[in-house]
């Protein structure tokens, strides 16, 4: 598969994490009698609810168990001769240098050769409590080693296995400002959104529970989150928030959960979120009617004359 049609395919959500699983584990089993790369999952506090979309899935579970190294926070050090691993982090790690955690955690991201910051708390390092690492501004800061952000509450499984792939395959994906992966993050919410029409339209949801629409009104953040949920969706393509009729909250931007004082259910101003306002609709309705008459009345006009003309020249032939 050409790395266009893979990345064609993953952003439709074609590729389901089945078929990422068996392909990353055909992938890492390339090599006689080892792995063709080496995996090291580390797991700090406030972590595992990330990974269970993919320990909970058994084709999956099967290569992780098989393929990777995933030590806990009393796990092991790299040995001498250790091949550098792709690093897989999850969760919040201690800023304690004297912590069994911090050391294991400093000891390996030295030699890694990717990193991938799996889920919020070791994406962003917000809302936790104090004594963690800020993992971009501290545990990585001073290392010259590749960092991926998948982000999300929480991170969406194929995400990850989408990486693994386009690492092993292609190399390392194309980020964008915050190093997520555009092909996961690379277009708005709101732009693949089944309600967009009516977001345009200004016909929005004005509680829940009223219909199915757009879910401005109830402070949806679809209008500033890049992801794609709308077209891979959640539990194996099935639905996904807005299409459950909850609001967007902008799990995989940086300023998740509180979105600067909004919160998950607060609205998006108008200028932030693009809205034409209702004078705006109004004017652009009477414009477009202005529009419309004008060439209704050319078009009778047209059709006057036309008939005028032809009534003369029967008038002119009869007179001739
Ligand atoms: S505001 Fe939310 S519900 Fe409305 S179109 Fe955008 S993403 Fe969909």
């Amino acid at each position: 598969m050409t790395r266009r049609e893979f990345l064609r395919l993953l952003s439709t959500g074609a590729l389901s994490t089945a078929f990422l699983s068996t392909q990353l584990g055909e992938l890492l089993a390339q090599e006689e009698g080892g792995q063709a790369e080496s995996l090291v999952w580390l797991t700090g506090h406030h972590s595992q609810t990330h990974s269970l979309g993919l320990v909970g899935q058994s084709e999956s579970f099967a290569f992780l168990g098989r393929y990777f190294q995933r030590l806990e926070n009393e796990g092991e050090e790299p040995l001498a001769d250790q091949r550098p691993p792709i690093l897989i982090l999850e969760g919040s790690f201690a800023d304690d240098a004297l912590e069994r955690g911090n050391q294991i955690l400093r000891a390996w991201v030295p030699r890694a050769k990717v990193v991938v910051l799996l889920g919020n708390e070791a994406a962003f390092s917000k809302e936790q409590p104090g004594g963690y690492l800020d993992m971009m501004g501290q545990a990585l800061s001073e290392v010259p080693v590749p960092v991926i952000r998948l982000p999300g509450s929480p991170a969406q499984p194929r995400h990850l296995l989408g990486v693994l792939n386009h690492l092993l395959m292609y190399g390392l994906p194309e980020l964008d400002e915050f190093r997520r992966p555009k092909m996961f993050f690379g277009t708005l919410i709101c732009d693949r959104c089944e309600y967009r029409g009516q977001f345009e339209a200004g016909d929005y949801v004005q509680y829940f529970g009223e219909k199915e629409g757009c879910l401005y009104l109830l402070g949806c953040k679809g209008k500033v989150t890049y992801n794609d949920c709308p077209t891979a969706k959640w539990n194996g393509g099935i639905n996904w928030c807005v299409g459950a009729g909850s609001p967007c909250t902008g799990c995989s931007e940086p300023n998740f959960p509180d979105h600067l004082s909004l919160g998950l259910y607060g609205q998006l101003s108008h200028r932030k979120a693009g809205v034409a306002s209702g004078w705006v609709r109004h004017a652009e309705t009477l414009a477009y009617g202005a529009l419309g008459t004008t060439v209704v009345g050319l078009g009778v006009h047209q059709g006057a004359k036309r008939s005028v003309a032809r009534y003369r020249i029967k008038v002119d032939e009869e007179e001739i």
